[in-house]
Order: structure tokens, then C-alpha cells, then sequence
């Protein structure tokens, strides 16, 4: 028969800690308690796969399952030498939740179970009424709350009401009389409510209970919490039924909550708060005051009331040594719940600690140096995507907010600012010293100025890659895509949010790190990049395998990546290069131009400041490796749009105005990015690339000329579908090294590689490979063209898509492995077939993203690039990755 039920107490235990999946966190930690001989009330856990078989049976329990609780239950009566039920000396029970990843508050418990009218009285009996009644009183209003649902407040109201009658401010101030009115009062809101008496059965109470724990795993706050933090809805919960021990027994009991150390900074030192004469709900509901642990806390506090180390030195003593060896057992910083019952200790629950990033970094970092814990577990203990949080400012968790509307979080970091709807006003008003949010629909690469100056980005459509996110990223803006609430009406300069109407020049908050607007300034604190930041960052450069480059391109993005401490640049966009002023203008010129003569002369005008990017990013980035990719937009992303566009660039280039609308005309596309874009540029337009390179390799003669570096760049060409596309590119990318050569009379050492972004080149790696000395996978593309599936415009139902579980995760976001993975890992395979030493790399957003990067590590990339901002989370991701370590795999993003 299956063993559904498992005991623990009295220094043994059929369970331990690592059986977590089956009995759950509270469980799995109640047996290794009991395994350790801490005092442990004894009772006994029903496993997860009771509450699995329960939703799959319609609700019904599996043979066997009373029998062994009945059975479980005897042990814990005979160890307790009280019965459930029994008049003279009743036992109580408390019935908690426990799934195997918590979930805190999501679930429910019942404490004091096995009262009755009758019970009730014979435990007045054993000598303390008053701690009787006020028991049973609690178990009325938890039970008819949680179990038979009767709305809270009815019992709450009541409660007051009598505290009123009686000039109390406190519960504990009611005396027994008033408990045994009030225990009536909410006996007779039962029966209104549910038109049955209170069940004074212990058997239909017990069963009841643990029904209504199981039926906590699907309410919908349940459900979302899941959602929201990647909780599998198939673990289910257990169910522990544990013999209740009381710190409600007058002035010598207590009950309270501990750290081992403080979580919001990670201080080595015990953090909590305890009530004497209360039951573990009075801490954590807020009816009372708590009281400091220790005199330490009471210092820093100032708290008025006396720490539980004055008025309980024996049984602090006895939990501080508790909290040592728990702490030294699970090798990690734990979250204990204890009850002193007439001054004897009890502990009823240890965790490990929820944390902020800054103390999670503190506490890996002194456990590995107290020896405690290896560097590989410092590294593994860290979430990498929670290191955003120390990289940009963010609010000040303090202060105030009026919330207006919520949008995707594609870019963290708290900024505030006067709103502005268009990049000109933008920059007009930054060269002001102003701080400004540009708030579009959507940008365009016309916009890049604008974005430059604003302090932060708000749009109203667009997705986790659509252009605002992607160059916010890059900037490490703040930025909040596709908030769907906001109404722009440009027009009228305005956003409305629901009822609000926001106009240019009010100020609003961004927090690109959840996605909300709020109006108004809300003060944020500044990122603080401590020692132990730095300590576990350098353990991870040292544990990982694949390298980390930065997705860069202005020399304010090349120095960030390095200060994050990239290793090169992965990719460099060079259209991003284009959009200054007088750029724009000579590339306008030059795409509108009839023909190749005239294209030329507007791209000599270019070169020279394309090379001098050059320079500036070869310089920073000082002989490490850069990529510098080829033209890839299609040009219409250039073209002028409005009427007076098109006039000034006539006056600016002595053009027909009418000519250039035509010509403007011509270019437009129906479906501009599977149009004329990337390397089809190269093949219809070989000045443009011809220029480009060029640049790259002048700019590689001066910085050698003029500091001595030896600069190796990496010339990619984007969107390659077929060998022959990169054949014949590649020619040109020779012909004029060895121009520059000649003409240089030195000589130049450079690769010429591709991006995979296309399904095809993908699947044909091993012609492309031919021609290819690296590959970076653009998974941003390739993701958008082999699911189909618009970059921009799929925000619009990822939501649903993710509800329905028809992803597991955005795409754009987190690489689709088993599809685009699987066309990732056979380009690999068959180019490095076809070229053993094929460099591979990622460039797409997904570089960034800790499970594909563990991905990466699998399928063997040399290196992955990302966004500056994005660099110490991959440097974790990869260290994570490369010792295997789950972390990476369970994080939520
Ligand atoms: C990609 O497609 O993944 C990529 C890096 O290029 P872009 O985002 O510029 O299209
Ligand atoms: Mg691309």
C-alpha cells in the first residue's frame, strides 16, 4: 500500500530535509528538526502526492489515507498523553500548508484544533481557563474563516465590539467571562452564516481542515503567485498536522519569529521579534506590538519595550543556540518560528531566509569566508537576475506613489522626469539641464537622440524586444514598453491613464523594473556596488567558461560594459551610428540618391566620422575583441516622413523636393523586415559595406599608429540566408583590406563572420561556415522568423500565450530552446563540422537571459554578448552555468 502519511517528533522522524518535493519545505525541515533532537512538537506530514491524486480524482482522498492518519495521530496522542476529542484532557492540533517552494501567506492553517464546547472545559480545567477560552475563541474565527468561510471581519467586528463594551485595548486585557460571551457571539455568527452550528465533532474538524488546506493550493491568489514566480502548479502542497504548543499560556510563554541574520542587510547578527502570552498570528497580523529579539535590535530600534534576551534569558539562550545550529546544518542564513511555552522552547518552522539582493550577496560571501559554504555555493546562491537591483537606482522603498498605469518592465531602474512626446523637445529640453521622459506610442530609430536625452522611456505598444527596449537596455534607461492604458494624443501634447490626463511638462516616475507609471517625483536611492559585490563577481570570472561581451556602440555603452566587466564587444550596431544630425542628412542623401556615383559622395562624407567611431570604441575597449556588424536596417528606417522632413533635406542637399518624395515612394515596403535589410544591402548597394569597412579598417591603422594597439576587429555581416550571400560580401570585405593595405603599406589581421538570424543560414551552417570565421546567433531574429511571431507586435497576446501555457516563457525574453534551441545547436554542430575552429557567440537579447545562457554553456558558445546593464547577471549566469548549479535553471526573470 503507498505511504501517504509521514510522523516526526520525539527525535525521530520518517522524513528529512531532502525529501522537500514529497512532504513539502515545513515538513521535509519539521523531520530533520526532529532527526536533529531540537524540540519539535510531534505530528505528522501528508505528502504533495496526496494533494496531486486529490485534483485528479475530483477531490476525493486515496484509499489508505485515513487509516494512516488515524494511525499517525495515535502516535502523536500517545506521545503527548492527550486525545483528540478526549473531555478530560483534549489534544489540539495545528493543520499548516507547506508546498516544496514557499509561498508565503498564499495558503492556509488552522491553529487549535479539536475544541469544543466540551474539550474547552476540560482544558479550563487543567488550570487556566482564561488561556482555554481564549483558545477556543480562535479556533472559531480561523476555522470559520478558513474552513467554513465565514467573511473574517464579522468575527473581527465582534471582537471589538466587546473590547468596547469592556474598556479593553487589548485582546489580552479580556477577561474569561468576556472570552465565553464572545466565544457564543461567534458561535451564533456560524450558524447564521452557515446555517449550521459550529461542528463540534474533532473528526469532522480535522478532515474539514485538511480539506480546506489542499483546496488553498488553487485559489486564485494561489494560482497567480505561482504565475507570477514560475511555481509548477503539479508539486501540490502537504499537509502537517502538528500537536499545538501554546505561548499563549500566560506571562512565562511566548511566541516569535527569527533570522539568523538581518535580511534586509545581511549583518551577522539574530533579527526578530516575539510576544509574550500570544499565538504565532498576533506576531505577523500587527494586533500587538512586537517586542525586539535581542537588546542589540532594542538599540537600534529604540524600541520601548524590553528584548526577549531581558525577560527570557534562558530560553533565548537556548534558541540563540538553536539559531547556530540550524544555521550551521542547512549552511545557510534560516527564517525560524518558535513558541516558548511556560518557559519551555519549541521550534515550529525553519527555512532558509528570504532576502534582499544586497544581503543575499553579504551572507554568500561571509558563509564562503567563515568557511561555512564553498565559492561555487556563494556563486550558485545568488539569482542573477536579482543583480539588476543593485546596478540602477531604484525607488525609495519608502516613500509614497500614486501608481497610474503598468506596461511591460523592459528596462530597470527608477527614473523621474517631465514628460515630452517627441525626440526634438527631448533633447531641447535635456541641453536645458531638464530631465525628461519621452513618452511615445512607439520609437523609431529617429528617435535615438531623443532617447540619448530623455532619462527614461515610455511607450504604449511594443514588446520586451520591440526598438524602445532594446535601446533603453543598451543605454540602461529605464524604460516601461506597452502601457496599454495610456492614450497618447500628440496632438493635444497629453496622455490620458484612466481618468488621469497627464500633459507635456507634468513630471512621472518610471520603474522599468516592475513596469509601472506613477505620477509625480518619487524619490529613488542610488545603486551601491559593494565589496561583496565585487568579491562574488570576481568568484564567478573565475568559475566560468564562456566569455561575457557587451552589445555596444556609443563610447558611453563601450565604457559602462567595461566597468561591468565585459570582455569585448559582441555586437555593434552601426545604423545606430547614423541618426545624429548631420549623419542623418548625408545618409538620407545617400539612400535617395539615383545611383552608385551618387551614393558615393554622400558616403564619403560619412566616412570620416564612421571611422572616428571606430576609433573611440577601439580605443576604449583597449585590444579586447569587437564586433562590429555591417549595416543591417532597412533604409526606409532613414527616410524622411513629414512634409518638412522632405523640405529640409531638399534645402540641405539642393535636391527636388518632389524627386525625393518620389524616391522616398519607391523605397517604402509592405513588409520592410523580411524587405530590403541587411546583407541584401550589402549585395544591391556594395558602397554602403564598402564604406563601412573601410572605416573599420582605417580606424584600426590610426589607433596603431597612434597608441601602438593591435586591434583584431570582427566584421559581421547581418541576415545571411545563404553561403553565397556571405561568398560574395566577404570578397568585397578582402578587396578593400587589402586597398587599405596598400595603401597603408602595413598589414591588417581581421575575421569576417555572420550573424544567424535566419532559420536557413541555420540549417546550411556547414556551407556558411565556409565562409564564416565566426557565427553569433541573432536570436532576436531568428526567434521572430522561425516562430512566425512579429518582435514588436507580440506583446499584444504573450500575456494570453503564457496564461495558456502555449509558451512556458516570452521568447523574445528567454530562448525557445526546444524550436530555435534546436536550430541554435544544429548550426553549431554543422559549422564547427565545417570549420572546427568557428568562433560561436550570441548576440540577441537572449544573452543576457540566465536560462539561455545555461543553454549556451550546454551547446558549448564561446561567449555571449548582451546589454551593458545586463553584464554581472550573465558573468553569474555563466559561472552558474559552468558548475552546473541549478540556480540559473529555477530563476525566475
Ligand atoms: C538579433 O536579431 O538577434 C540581433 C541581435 O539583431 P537586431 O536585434 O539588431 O535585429
Ligand atoms: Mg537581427
Amino acid at each position: 500500500m503507498s505511504k501517504w502519511v509521514y510522523s516526526f517528533g520525539a527525535g525521530g522522524a520518517e522524513g528529512r530535509a531532502e525529501l522537500r518535493d514529497l512532504l513539502g519545505g515545513k515538513g521535509a525541515n519539521l523531520a530533520e528538526m526532529s532527526l536533529l533532537g531540537l524540540a519539535v512538537p510531534p505530528g505528522f506530514t501528508i505528502s504533495t502526492e496526496v494533494c496531486s491524486y486529490y485534483y485528479l480524482h475530483d477531490r476525493r482522498y486515496p484509499d489508505g489515507l485515513a487509516d494512516q492518519v488515524g494511525a499517525a495521530l495515535g502516535q502523536i496522542e500517545a506521545g503527548v498523553e492527550a486525545r483528540l476529542g478526549d473531555p478530560e484532557r483534549p489534544l489540539l492540533v495545528s493543520i499548516r500548508s507547506g508546498a516544496p517552494l514557499s509561498m508565503p501567506g498564499m495558503m492556509d492553517t488552522v491553529l487549535n484544533l479539536g475544541l469544543n464546547d466540551r474539550t474547552v472545559e476540560g482544558l479550563a480545567a487543567s488550570g487556566q481557563p482564561r488561556f482555554a477560552y481564549d483558545s477556543y475563541r480562535r479556533f472559531i474565527q480561523m476555522y470559520g474563516d478558513v474552513v467554513l468561510g465565514v467573511d473574517h471581519y464579522l468575527f473581527e467586528d465582534q471582537l471589538d465590539e466587546i473590547k468596547r463594551q469592556n474598556g479593553c485595548q487589548l485582546d489580552t486585557d479580556l477577561a474569561t467571562d468576556d472570552l465565553v460571551r464572545l466565544i457564543e457571539a461567534y458561535q451564533a455568527i456560524v450558524r447564521e452564516q452557515t446555517d449550521a452550528p459550529f461542528p463540534q465533532d474533532v473528526q469532522e474538524q480535522l478532515w474539514g481542515a485538511i480539506g480546506a488546506v489542499f483546496g488553498s493550493w488553487m485559489t486564485p491568489r494561489a494560482v497567480t503567485y505561482r504565475r507570477l514566480h514560475g511555481i509548477d502548479e503539479a508539486m501540490g502542497t502537504a499537509v502537517n498536522v502538528q500537536a499545538m504548543v501554546f505561548g499563549n499560556r500566560g506571562d512565562s510563554s511566548a511566541t516569535g519569529v527569527a533570522f539568523t541574520r538581518d535580511p534586509s542587510t545581511g549583518d551577522k547578527r539574530y533579527y526578530g521579534e516575539f510576544l509574550v502570552n500570544a499565538q504565532g498570528e498576533d506576531v505577523v497580523s500587527g494586533i500587538r506590538t512586537p517586542q525586539p529579539l535581542t537588546l542589540a535590535m532594542k538599540q537600534v530600534t529604540n524600541a520601548r519595550l524590553p528584548a526577549m534576551e531581558e525577560v527570557m534569558p534562558e530560553a533565548y539562550a537556548e534558541l540563540a543556540q538553536v539559531f547556530e545550529r540550524l544555521e550551521a546544518h542547512y549552511r545557510d542564513m534560516q527564517d525560524i518560528e518558535f513558541t516558548v511555552q511556560e518557559g519551555r522552547l519549541w521550534i515550529l518552522q525553519t527555512r532558509n531566509g528570504k532576502r534582499t539582493t544586497h544581503a543575499a550577496l553579504k551572507i554568500a560571501v561571509d558563509m564562503a569566508n567563515e568557511g561555512l559554504i564553498g565559492q561555487d555555493d556563494a556563486i550558485a546562491r545568488i539569482e542573477p537576475a536579482s543583480l539588476d537591483q543593485l546596478l540602477h537606482p531604484t525607488l525609495d522603498p519608502d516613500a509614497p506613489r500614486e501608481v497610474i498605469a503598468k506596461g511591460l518592465p523592459a528596462s530597470p531602474g527608477a527614473v523621474s522626469g517631465k514628460v515630452v512626446f517627441n525626440a526634438d523637445e527631448a533633447e531641447r529640453l535635456a541641453t536645458m539641464g531638464e530631465a525628461v521622459i519621452l513618452v511615445r506610442v512607439e520609437t523609431s530609430p529617429e528617435d535615438i537622440h531623443g532617447m540619448h536625452a530623455a532619462k527614461g522611456i515610455l511607450t504604449s505598444r511594443g514588446g520586451m524586444t520591440s526598438h524602445a527596449a532594446v535601446v533603453a537596455r543598451g543605454m540602461g534607461k529605464p524604460c516601461v514598453c506597452a502601457a496599454a492604458d495610456l492614450a497618447i494624443d500628440y496632438r493635444r501634447q497629453l496622455f490620458s491613464a484612466g481618468k488621469r490626463e497627464v500633459a507635456a511638462g507634468e513630471v512621472i516616475t518610471l520603474d522599468g523594473g516592475n513596469g509601472t507609471v506613477m505620477l509625480g517625483a518619487v524619490p529613488t536611492v542610488d545603486p551601491k556596488l559593494s565589496g561583496d559585490f565585487a568579491t562574488l563577481m570576481g568568484w564567478a570570472d573565475e568559475h566560468r567558461r564562456l566569455g561575457v561581451r557587451a552589445n555596444a556602440e556609443t563610447p558611453l555603452d563601450a565604457r559602462t560594459a567595461r566597468r561591468f566587466g565585459a570582455e569585448g564587444i559582441g555586437l555593434c550596431r552601426t545604423e545606430h551610428m547614423f541618426f545624429e544630425d548631420v549623419r542623418l542628412v548625408a545618409m538620407r542623401e545617400m539612400i535617395l540618391a539615383d545611383d552608385a556615383d551618387g551614393r558615393r559622395v554622400a558616403l564619403a562624407r560619412i566616412l570620416p566620422m564612421q571611422r572616428q567611431d571606430f576609433i573611440e570604441l577601439f580605443e576604449i575597449m583597449a585590444g579586447l575583441p569587437v564586433t562590429i556588424r555591417l549595416l543591417d536596417p532597412p533604409l526606409h528606417e532613414f527616410l524622411p516622413h513629414e512634409p518638412e522632413e522632405i523640405e529640409a533635406l531638399a534645402k540641405a542637399s539642393g535636391l527636388e523636393a518632389a524627386a525625393l518624395q518620389r524616391r522616398a515612394n519607391e523605397l517604402r515596403e509592405v513588409n520592410p523586415m523580411l524587405g530590403l535589410r541587411g546583407c541584401r544591402l550589402g549585395v544591391l548597394f556594395p558602397e554602403i559595406y564598402e564604406m563601412q569597412t573601410r572605416a573599420i579598417f582605417e580606424a584600426v591603422a590610426a589607433v596603431a599608429a597612434s597608441s601602438g594597439q593591435t586591434v583584431v576587429p570582427e566584421i559581421m555581416v547581418p541576415l545571411v540566408g545563404t553561403a553565397r550571400e556571405l561568398e560574395l560580401i566577404k570578397a568585397e570585405i578582402d578587396a578593400v583590406a587589402k586597398e587599405v593595405m596598400a595603401e597603408g603599406g602595413t598589414g591588417l589581421t581581421y575575421q569576417v563572420g555572420t550573424m544567424i538570424e535566419v532559420p536557413r543560414a541555420a540549417l546550411r551552417a556547414r556551407e556558411v561556415a565556409e565562409h564564416a570565421q565566426f557565427f553569433s546567433f541573432g536570436t532576436n531574429d531568428l526567434t521572430q522568423m522561425t516562430l512566425g511571431l512579429s518582435r514588436d507586435d507580440s506583446a499584444k497576446f504573450m500575456e494570453l500565450y503564457l496564461q495558456r501555457k502555449i509558451f512556458p516563457a516570452d521568447p523574445f525574453s528567454t530562448l525557445d530552446i526546444d524550436g530555435v534551441g534546436a536550430l541554435v545547436e544544429l548550426a553549431c554542430e554543422q559549422g564547427r563540422a565545417g570549420r572546427p575552429d568557428l568562433k560561436l557567440g550570441i548576440c540577441g537579447e537572449h544573452g543576457g537571459d540566465p536560462r539561455t545562457i545555461a543553454f549556451c554553456e550546454r551547446v558549448g558558445l564561446d561567449y555571449v554578448s548582451c546589454s551593458p546593464y545586463r553584464v554581472p547577471i550573465a558573468r553569474l549566469a555563466a559561472a552558474q552555468a559552468t558548475l552546473g548549479s541549478c540556480a540559473a535553471m529555477a530563476s525566475t526573470v
